[in-house]
């Protein structure tokens, strides 16, 4: 899978994708990562890339001009047309936008299902209308508040898109017990000592028996989710069994 970056601060969005999981990733071919910067395709001597909002009013707008070049830089060099098809299939080309639906774990894992796909961050007061017009697929927000720009949202949809291409994390069935898979939120996790400053690790972890543990982590999935989101559970009425066929040893 590969990750295009559209952005004014490049070094921001690698420095924090190249450590760690993603970066590992990242350094064994799994996903590629590309920030390129915005500023870059400016035509304007002075590398401008923003100017005054029409109409007035506070800060400034990013200009169509180079983010039209960049986004068309980048679709030729991965092989689409210049209206951004490949094999009669558009690019997701992803604006970041507090306007935007909201991220979960059901659109991450629907990205991660793309060959290619184009991340735009906004900064100042955000774009130019007309370009999110021409070349944006989808608009995508991290939450309920405004950020400075777009670069940690990008950072966010990359980290957790990237965690459920195949091969990412080490064992491929971690993502698929973790939290908001089936819907739940997952159960507690323990490790070793198996008793720390008095507490003890529930005696049935220890037990051996995998029924068992599969049985007290579903009502601990459950239990955490009753009690910490139960939006989560209306949605997912009549799902109660579902947990049962994906679980594996
Ligand atoms: N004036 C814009 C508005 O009210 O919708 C907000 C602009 S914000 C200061 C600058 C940039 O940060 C946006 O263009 C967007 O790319 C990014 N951004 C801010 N909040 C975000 C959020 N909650 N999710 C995703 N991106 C966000």
């Amino acid at each position: 899978m590969n990750i295009e970056i559209m952005t004014l601060f490049p070094d921001m969005v690698m420095n924090g994708i190249n450590t760690s999981i993603t970066g590992r990733a990242i350094k064994n071919g799994l996903i590629s990562v590309n920030a390129t910067n915005i500023r870059d395709f400016s035509l304007s001597k002075h590398g401008q890339v923003d100017d005054y909002p029409y109409g007035g009013g506070a800060g400034m707008v990013m200009m169509p001009e180079p983010i039209d070049r960049c986004y068309h830089d980048i679709i030729k060099r991965l092989g689409y047309d210049k209206d951004g098809y490949k094999n009669g299939k558009r690019i997701r080309c992803i604006y970041m936008s507090p306007q935007g639906r909201t991220f979960n774990q059901g659109i991450a894992k629907e990205l991660s299902e793309e060959e290619d796909i184009i991340i735009l961050c906004g900064h100042y007061e955000g774009v130019d209308q007309r370009i999110l017009d021409m070349i944006v697929t989808d608009e995508i927000s991290i939450g309920d508040y405004v950020l400075t720009g777009g670069e940690l949202a990008a950072m966010v949809i990359t980290d957790a898109v990237s965690r459920l291409v195949p091969g990412v994390l080490n064992n491929d069935d971690s993502a698929v017990y973790e939290s908001f898979h089936s819907g739940l939120l997952e159960y507690p996790q323990y490790t070793r000592p198996a008793e720390y400053k008095g507490v003890k690790v529930p005696d049935v972890i220890l037990s051996g028996d995998h029924k068992k543990v599969l049985e007290w982590r579903h009502e601990e999935s459950l239990k955490n989710t009753r009690l910490k989101r139960p939006d989560l559970l209306e949605s997912r009425e009549g799902e109660d069994n579902a947990w049962e066929g994906s679980i594996k040893y």
